[in-house]
């Protein structure tokens, strides 16, 4: 049989699978198929199939294991690492989970939602939101990002310091294997010690190891109300101490608890349109503070229409400024302008975007370690070349630092040596405070050898010989996370 042929017999599998709708090849590949959504990598996959259901997507994986064809899943395409491009020929199969959209079941009793892996992360917060529920993974791209990707790179974003990351809000997943079998491990068991961990072992695997296909995700109860502030800090150890301050005098509510230095506030203030700033002045370092209800107490207003957990806040930051750990805040009194704290905060990479491009950085530290690695950085960058950077920024309750910067504010690309250091720099820091290259957005094809690199030999040495196991073929993402 000719090479030619058997690739015919192979699109007719494909489309006796999908239907010829949803099998793409050659100019019928969209271009949003073909970049990245940073717009750094262009993509060349030879098919985007778009399955519909589990079978089909095993049927698929089977058809590919016949006949040797590398597959990528997609999600949202959101990724900020390179994990989903296609290599120019490559000969790579792009199976988009888009159609896979459907929530299965919402399990009230059980607190747990099943949900396909193409199911949009908006989607799912509107449907718990309807079952009197919260499903609390967000971050920017909420309304791009599909589950199945969120579970692929263990996302994390906003809430993660109260609800933790995507790999804790999983508690079972359907797989589609390399070699195309299904693997049910959807029951949300709360206590399951029957051997290794393979949900966690999927989560965070970045489409190497198997295909999601569906997850059971847990919800948790509603918040009946939120008090969210935007404050001003003296320091990242100011910030640091009004973090567990807050905690302490909440027990622990603080939702979210989020570092903006002041080139992102000046950022969001100069390019978001539709943001209000917070303040009168640029701030040079501050904090978006939100607590929850703990009771139908606090959800009460006063005549004024004041939440009873709004003046619970403010009494907490009043002792703040007492102490010195806060200096100055402005409170949302109403759901519109808590929304304007939050639209600048998630909308921070559009406003970078509009500037231009930037170097953006994912590491975390041990969480008492920011304010020795964010003076480091600060240190090593502005050594570096002069230009806008910011450090001091990103979900500090993590200890995770999205820093950016832009050598003589220009294109990065144009200034390769200083990026190479800045990138260096970084890496130094992460060392220095064994701190992790990637926090929440993967490695991809971005941070390979820096994970070559850095992580421990031993450990990655295992990396290697799991994914031998589990791919021996080496069909699954190739190329990508691991070297
Ligand atoms: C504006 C913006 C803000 C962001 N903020 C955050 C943030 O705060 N926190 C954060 O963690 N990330 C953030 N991200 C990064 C990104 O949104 C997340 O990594 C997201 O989880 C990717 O989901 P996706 O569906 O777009 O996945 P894709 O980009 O399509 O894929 C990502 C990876 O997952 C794999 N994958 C996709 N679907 C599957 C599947 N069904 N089975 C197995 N593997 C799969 C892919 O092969 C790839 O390796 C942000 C991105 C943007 C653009």
């Amino acid at each position: 049989m000719t090479k030619s042929t058997e690739m015919a017999d192979f699109t007719d599998q494909l489309i006796g699978i999908c239907g010829a709708a949803h099998v793409l090849t050659g100019d019928e590949i969209e271009p949003r198929y073909r970049r990245d959504w940073l717009g750094l990598y262009e993509s060349h996959p030879l098919y985007v199939v778009r399955p519909d259901s589990t079978e089909a997507v095993a049927a698929i994986m089977k058809a590919c294991a016949a006949t040797k064809t590398p597959v990528i899943p997609l999600g949202g395409n959101s990724g900020l690492t390179g994990a989903t491009i296609a290599g120019e020929a490559e000969g790579i199969l792009l199976l988009s989970l888009e159609r896979m959209n459907q929530i299965r079941s919402i399990d009230g009793d059980g607190q747990v939602m099943i949900a396909e892996a193409g199911c949009i992360l908006e989607n799912l917060h509107k449907a718990a939101d309807q079952a009197g529920l919260m499903f609390p993974l967000v971050f920017g791209a909420k309304g791009t990002a599909h589950i199945g990707g969120a579970l692929g790179t263990n996302a994390g974003g906003l809430n993660v310091i109260r609800y933790g990351n995507a790999r804790a809000l999983c508690m079972g997943l359907e797989v589609v294997t390399a070699s195309g079998e299904v693997m049910d491990l959807l029951p949300a068991l709360k206590k399951d010690n029957t051997g290794y961990d393979l949900i966690n072992l999927m989560v965070g695997s970045e489409g190497t190891l198997g295909i999601i296909t569906a997850a059971t995700l847990k919800l948790v109860p509603r918040p009946e109300a939120y008090a969210t502030a935007m404050v001003v800090v003296p320091d990242v150890s100011a910030a640091l101490k009004l973090m567990n301050f807050v905690q302490a005098r909440t027990g622990g509510r603080v939702e979210a608890f989020e570092l903006f230095g002041q080139l992102m506030y000046d950022l969001c203030v100069k390019y978001l349109d539709h943001i209000t700033a917070p303040f009168s002045y640029s701030p040079p370092l501050s904090v978006l503070v939100e607590i929850a209800a703990g009771s139908a107490e606090d959800a009460k207003t006063d005549a004024d229409g004041k939440l009873a957990l709004t003046q619970q806040f403010e009494d907490i930051l009043g002792e703040a400024f007492e102490t010195g750990i806060a200096e100055d805040a402005v409170i949302a009194y109403s759901e519109t302008q808590r929304r304007n704290l939050w639209t600048m905060r998630e909308d921070t990479l559009d406003a970078m975007q509009r500037h231009g491009n930037w170097l953006l950085s994912d590491v975390s530290f041990q969480v008492s370690d920011l304010p020795g690695a964010i003076a480091d950085l600060e240190a090593a960058f502005a050594a570096i070349a002069p230009g806008p950077f910011c450090i001091a920024f990103g979900h500090m309750g993590d200890g995770n630092l999205h820093s950016c910067a832009r050598p003589f504010d220009e294109d990065p690309a144009d200034h390769p040596a200083e990026a190479a250091a800045i990138k260096q720099a970084l890496q130094d820091a992460v060392v220095k405070w064994r701190g992790s290259i990637s926090a929440e957005h993967g490695i991809g094809t971005d941070k390979q050898a820096a994970m070559r690199e850095l992580k421990d030999p031993v450990a990655y040495e295992m990396l290697k010989s799991i994914k031998t196991a589990l791919d021996p073929d080496n069909l699954l993402n190739p190329g990508k996370l691991l070297m």
